[in-house]
């Protein structure tokens, strides 16, 4: 009965969703269909064709921009629940955000302990959602003097994963909006990056504590229910493993 009450809650979520991402994806397919029309006028300026021609392609960007971050939650494969070695994602994920970091100009600091961690959750989805969060830090912060902290530490009882940033931060009113679909502050922002992040963190029975202020910056909490294991058994470290 109870698993039953949730994969209807999780149907009620996604066909929510599959909903406003279809209205959203509308918008820009109807202005590039207006524009393709456009261009087909006989003896049209040039100038007036480039600029046709921008629009349409800032407009299906965005439209691939809100498919790539809708496709996370609602990708059809089976849910996993493995076994995950938080120190090798957590380090791939770093990997992933310093790309990006060097790309605004923004500085990272790593922090992991010496011993393994595990948790229970999905792979992808878990590195999915760090990184949505770890872009939004990045996107948050100057480009002189940004910095990103991310931590690993432990718990009795829980493993927790701290992002923090010296960004621009939220007002109380912008924290409780975080997650809802579409707030975005951002000029070409999709406002659908951390709500994919909370749903997929809290499947994997995460939890998500955020502190910020305005011109100083933000932090985000993820904490996760510690999982006894071997946590040897990731891909990742197999790999190294092999290649020693
Ligand atoms: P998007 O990044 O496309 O705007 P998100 O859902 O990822 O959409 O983020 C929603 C909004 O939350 C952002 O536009 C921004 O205003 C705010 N936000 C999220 N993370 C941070 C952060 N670390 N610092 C400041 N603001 C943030
Ligand atoms: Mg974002």
């Amino acid at each position: 009965m109870q698993e039953e009450a949730i994969q209807g809650e999780k149907i009620k979520i996604v066909s929510e969703m599959a909903a406003s991402v279809a209205h959203e994806i509308r918008n820009p397919l109807t202005a590039v269909r207006g524009f393709i029309q456009l261009m087909a006028i006989p003896h049209l300026d040039q100038t007036k064709i480039q600029f046709y021609q921008q629009i349409s392609l800032e407009e299906l960007d965005r439209a691939q921009l809100i498919i790539s971050d809708y496709l996370a939650i609602a990708k059809p494969e089976p849910e996993k629940d493995e076994l995950i070695n938080l120190k090798d994602e957590v380090q791939y994920v770093s990997q992933v955000l310093l790309t990006i970091a060097n790309y605004h100009d923004v500085k990272m600091e790593v922090s992991l302990p010496d011993e393994q961690i595990c948790i229970q959750g999905d792979r992808n989805k878990l590195r999915q959602s760090l990184i949505n969060l770890g872009k939004n830090a990045i996107e948050a912060m100057p480009k002189n003097g940004g910095v990103l902290e991310i931590i690993l530490t432990e718990q009795a009882n829980k493993r927790i994963i701290t992002m923090r940033d010296n960004g621009i931060g939220m007002t109380k009113e912008q924290i409780s909006r975080l997650g809802t679909p579409y707030f975005s502050t951002k000029q070409k922002g999709t406002g659908l990056g951390t709500m994919v992040s909370f749903s997929l963190i809290r499947a994997m029975k995460g939890k998500i504590h955020i502190t910020s202020e305005k011109g100083k910056g933000t932090e985000f909490e993820i904490s996760f229910p510690a999982v006894r294991g071997d946590c040897y058994d990731s891909d990742v470290r197999n790999t190294t493993k092999s290649l020693l």
